[in-house]
């Protein structure tokens, strides 16, 4: 018998013959003996309509009233699915943030959760009822009720996971797995049996979102072992819980025992969100580069790469950095307001670029890593254009174009190509 918190993300709670498969997979598990708490999104696009509600309501909204607003789609979903599990003949109750509770900052839409007191919830959930928690939601010290970010379900499921000390946190989304890089563009790329936290941190902050990053954060630190998988399997499909259809995502201690027959590289993550902004001729003495990245960081622009190039004959030098696009106009102005304190030359930004992220936490132990990715590169004739690497990863900036290319051949030049896909 184990403890399994089982967490549904909206497309999987999105109208009530979904709600009602849910609800079979989750009757599956209580069935085969196990304390089950579920933790549910909103039906898919419902936390959106609601945020524009509020935007429509008032441009000056209270954050506190858009937190009332917002967090009634899983108080939704919570309830139905409460029902569903009822008219299957099932012991289940919902569970709202209030209810438990689960303790909150106060920092409206954006809050981070304090503590839980699972000790009613557990109790229920030995006494053989179902607990349905509506994700997203928590309750301030002054009583009101809070949100945690868009996405925030997924570091409710964990973080009640690790109140309640689960055996497994599962993960339900529309993809059954973590791959080794997106199985749109890569027909090869096969599904990963494990990843670690850090792999999948990495991962995510380069694109491949399959969870919220900061619930990956919040189970490596708790940790917490999460699995994601699919729930659009059909009805033929009954997993026990001792059965790993998908991914896991464990610490690399338990990773080296689980799994010997892993690549030395775990995945390749693409982002096209970023764009490359050059500043020529800056002076190249003590202070130049922070005159540059002070001013963006008053303006909470987010910088990731950065390369500063060779010094130029007359005591000058370029630098080039990537931030996100949907800054790019922001960067831009402020740093030709800082162009009298910096004193660079020209200002340059191309959004036609696209960072590939290769990762794996053997890259520790092995060297050649970077050098078999900027030999693939050249032999098609791949420009990288800056790099910048970590003790798992390795990133280069390429020309946007070239974005699916990259993913194909570096999928194959580090063997993680499958033998059965065509
Ligand atoms: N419903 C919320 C959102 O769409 C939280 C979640 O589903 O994770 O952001
Ligand atoms: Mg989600």
């Amino acid at each position: 018998m184990a403890r399994i918190v089982m967490k549904f993300g909206g497309t999987s709670m999105a109208g009530i013959e979904r709600i009602r498969r849910v609800a079979q997979i989750v009757k599956q598990q209580a069935d085969a003996g196990h304390e089950v708490a579920v933790v549910v999104s909103a039906m898919a696009g419902d936390t959106d309509r609601l945020v524009n509600f509020c935007r429509e309501a008032s441009s000056l909204y209270d954050p506190a009233e858009y937190d009332v607003v917002v967090a009634s789609g899983e108080q939704v979903t919570s309830g139905l699915l409460s029902i569903a599990l009822q008219s299957l003949g099932a012991k289940a109750r919902s569970w709202l943030g209030w209810q438990m509770p689960i303790r909150t900052i106060e920092s409206h839409s954006k809050a981070r959760i304090e503590t839980i007191d699972a000790a009613d919830l557990i109790q229920s959930m030995q006494d053989g009822q179902i607990a349905i928690i509506p994700g997203f939601q928590g309750i301030s010290k002054d009583g009101r009720i809070t949100t945690l970010g868009r996405g925030g379900s997924d570091t409710s499921a964990v973080a009640i996971a690790a109140a309640v000390k689960a055996d497994r946190c599962d993960i339900y989304t529309d993809v059954d797995g973590v791959y080794t890089t997106d199985p749109r563009i890569v027909t090869k790329a096969r599904k990963l049996k494990t990843v670690t936290f850090e792999e999948m941190l990495e991962l995510a902050s380069v694109g491949a979102k399959v969870l919220q990053t900061r619930s990956v954060g919040l189970a490596m630190k708790e940790g917490v072992r999460i699995q994601v998988l699919s729930s659009f399997t059909d009805e033929s499909v009954n997993y026990t819980a001792d059965d790993l259809p998908g991914t896991l995502i464990i610490s690399e201690d338990e990773m080296e025992t689980d799994d010997m027959e892993r690549q030395l590289i775990t995945g390749i993550a693409h982002d096209k969100n970023e764009s490359k902004i050059t500043l020529t001729r800056v002076p190249d003495k003590p202070g130049a580069v922070a005159n540059i990245f002070e001013p963006l960081a008053e303006a909470a622009i987010n910088v990731d790469m950065i390369v500063q190039n060779v010094g130029r004959d007359k005591g000058e030098t370029d630098v080039t950095f990537t931030a996100p696009t949907v800054d790019l106009d922001k960067t831009m102005q402020v740093l030709e307001a800082a162009q009298p304190d910096i004193g660079y030359n020209r200002l340059i930004s191309d959004s036609n670029v696209a960072k590939i992220s290769v990762v794996g936490v053997g890259m520790k132990s092995h060297a050649g890593i970077a050098s078999t990715m900027f030999k693939a590169l050249a032999d098609r004739g791949v420009n990288i254009q800056a790099i910048t690497t970590s003790e798992i990863k390795v990133s280069v900036l390429i020309e946007e174009d070239y974005t699916e290319l990259a993913l194909r051949v570096l999928h194959t030049a580090y063997g993680l190509d499958s033998e059965d896909a065509t």
